[in-house]
């Protein structure tokens, strides 16, 4: 073998065909795990799979209610948290992250939501930074249809498996199943929000989710169906593609192409090779092969960062080579935060008591392994609402998600009172965070920080949106379980009372992304361009939660399904018309 110099100095083994990949993708999330189904679908191309966390064996990953021990669990979690945060108070939160096959997929929430049209249109438009082509509702839309799999079958907004009305084959692996139980408190809060001028929906994916309804969950017959069992599974026999679990990914090998350009010539693990393969901790590509990074919107802007692509201050600081100033890996940071208020009720059933005795848990244990339904069977929050923070706003810009059930904390007890949680997100936040690597060292945890509201509007609407909850929880429809707000407390009445409450109350809904975002090349803190293809780098493509430029209004999980579906068709277009 002969050497080749790389830009980072070193020398490498040029790469050899046989032991080289076509496309290397790194993270087996919900996007990776899409994305190496599709690209193995070529027999010719050699894919190989990276993942940092163990196969997707654990039982709590695939019982719904199991999230509640995967959030905080090592075997399953990265065990992040946030700086201290001034929006909240001075907390700092705990940040889950899925660390195992399927990623975030295996410990979510389970709600399938598109989120709304004007979303995709936007990043198409690039609001103020220069247009994104191809990126609107209608291709986004196809996108989410090629593998949808609804309980519903095919129909104007869906699809199934089978053929289309013109012949053609759609539809596709990622089920989505109606909720197996229903709550009366919840069926009252649905009737409350349409007294208080929400209307009520049976859909919330067919582009403008306004309204109040249980959410739609990706589950097959009760168990958690992520995407590691939808994408990942049917694809493990194929022999072109390689998956390694327990390898985890320090950085990037990157060199310069005769033409000078800065180019990826394949990873480097943290030592050693994980499961699967040799104890080779270098892995290249053949020519002309990409590297896909999908490793979430946490990781992966911090390899970036670790691999000298970043903002020059912070990687010098830290005593990296700058290989490509890119200002805007990390920044950009969006994500919803969900305002927990809770009411204390009486005459109604929910989890606190019901899951209390031993004689309660008994049941619900039985309850599920004999029909698959009830408590177990239950994605976190079943009920869920979009409307307005102001009746004036042109679009809904609010999302609730209501739980029969209440604690201090995720990781607490639950109360020992009956109770419901409102739970009220801003759908589309100002605050803008960051995530920054604090050394080059993989197992060094990156300094995440939301910023939380920390915009004037932001802690308006956040203000605003703790009194719609006081409106709807005060129809009467609710008023036979005479609920009483337990927290953030009635006496607290003033918009800046009610947005420092909110701080002490509101936690992350888990949606973390734009740390990588999609823009041209004009816009200095654009990190991919409109085919995830990051700037300056040849071979290089980020296809994960950190490409979207602005949050959608919505879960991101199956969005960030759509983003990998639409990648891998155009890099299997380039492979063809290369
Ligand atoms: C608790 C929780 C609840 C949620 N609830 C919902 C919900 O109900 N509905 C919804 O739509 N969305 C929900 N989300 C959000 C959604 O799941 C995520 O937006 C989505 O999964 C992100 O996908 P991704 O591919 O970008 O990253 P991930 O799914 O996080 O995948 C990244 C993968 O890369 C791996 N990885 C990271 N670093 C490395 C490395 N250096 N080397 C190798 N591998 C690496 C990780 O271990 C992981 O497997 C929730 C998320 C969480 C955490």
């Amino acid at each position: 073998m002969t050497a080749a110099p790389t830009r980072a100095g070193t020398s490498a083994p040029a790469p050899d065909s046989a032991s080289a990949y076509d496309f290397i993708i790194v993270g087996a999330g919900t996007a990776g795990c899409l994305l190496a189904n599709r690209l193995s679908a070529d027999p010719s191309c050699r894919v190989l799979l990276l993942e940092a966390g163990g196969p997707d064996h654990y039982p709590w990953i695939h019982i719904p209610v199991g999230y509640l021990y995967c959030i905080g669990n090592p075997r399953t979690d990265w065990l992040y948290f946030t700086e201290p945060e001034a929006g909240l108070n001075g907390r700092s939160l705990r940040y889950p992250r899925g660390r195992t096959l399927g990623g975030c997929s295996s410990i979510n929430g389970m709600i399938y939501m598109r989120g709304q049209a004007r979303d995709y249109d936007g990043w198409g438009r690039g609001d103020g930074h220069g247009p994104n082509p191809g990126w609107d509702w209608p291709a986004c839309r196809d996108a989410f249809l090629a593998h949808e799999d609804h309980h519903g079958g095919a129909s104007e907004h869906h699809a199934a498996p089978g053929f289309d009305r013109h012949g053609r084959r759609a539809g596709g692996e990622w089920r989505v199943e109606r909720q197996r139980l229903r709550w009366d408190i919840l069926d009252a809060f649905a009737q409350a929000a349409v007294q208080a001028g929400i209307p009520a929906t049976t859909d919330f994916n067919r582009g403008d989710n306004e309204g109040v309804g249980y959410f739609e969950v990706n589950q097959r017959a009760g168990v958690r169906w992520n995407a590691s069992k939808a994408f990942l599974r049917p694809a493990r026999a194929r022999p072109n593609l390689e998956v390694r679990t327990q390898a985890s990914v320090l950085r990037l090998r990157l060199g310069r192409g005769s033409d000078g350009q800065l180019r990826a010539e394949g990873v480097q693990l943290q030592g050693g090779g994980g499961s699967g393969g040799g104890a080779a901790d270098v892995l290249r590509l053949r020519p002309g092969g990409e590297v896909l990074l999908a490793a979430g919107a946490v990781a992966s802007p911090a390899l970036l960062q670790r691999s000298g692509i970043g903002e020059p201050a912070l990687l010098q600081g830290l005593g990296i080579d700058v290989q490509l100033a890119l200002p805007g890996v990390g920044e950009n940071l969006q994500d919803h935060l969900q305002i927990r208020a809770v009411f204390r009720v009486s005459g109604a059933r929910t989890l606190n008591t019901l899951a209390a005795s031993l004689w309660g848990k008994a049941r619900i244990g039985l309850e599920y392994a004999v029909s698959r339904s009830g408590p177990m069977s239950m994605a976190p929050s079943q009920l869920g609402a979009f409307t307005r923070s102001d009746p004036d706003r042109a679009w809904p810009n609010l999302q609730y998600h209501v739980q029969p059930l209440s604690l201090d904390a995720f990781g607490e007890p639950l109360h020992g009172f009956e109770a419901f949680t409102a739970s009220v997100c801003n759908l589309n936040p100002s605050s803008r965070g960051s995530v920054r690597i604090r050394s080059p060292r993989g197992e060094d945890a990156p300094a995440i920080a939301p910023r939380y509201l920390s915009t004037d509007e932001d802690r308006h609407i956040a203000a605003q949106s703790l009194r719609l909850t006081r409106r709807i929880a005060a129809q009467p429809a609710l008023a036979p379980y005479a609920p009483v707000e337990y927290k953030p407390g009635p006496q607290f009445q003033t918009d800046e009372e009610l947005a420092r409450l909110a701080g002490d109350i509101g936690t992350t809904i888990f949606h973390p992304v734009g740390t990588a975002k999609m823009g041209p090349q004009a816009d200095p803190m654009a990190v991919v361009d409109a085919r995830l293809r990051v700037h300056g780098v040849a071979g290089l493509r980020v296809v994960d939660a950190s490409v979207m430029p602005t949050i959608t209004s919505g879960n991101t999980n199956s969005p960030t399904l759509m983003i990998a579906e639409r990648a891998a068709a155009w890099i299997a277009q380039a492979r063809r018309s290369a």
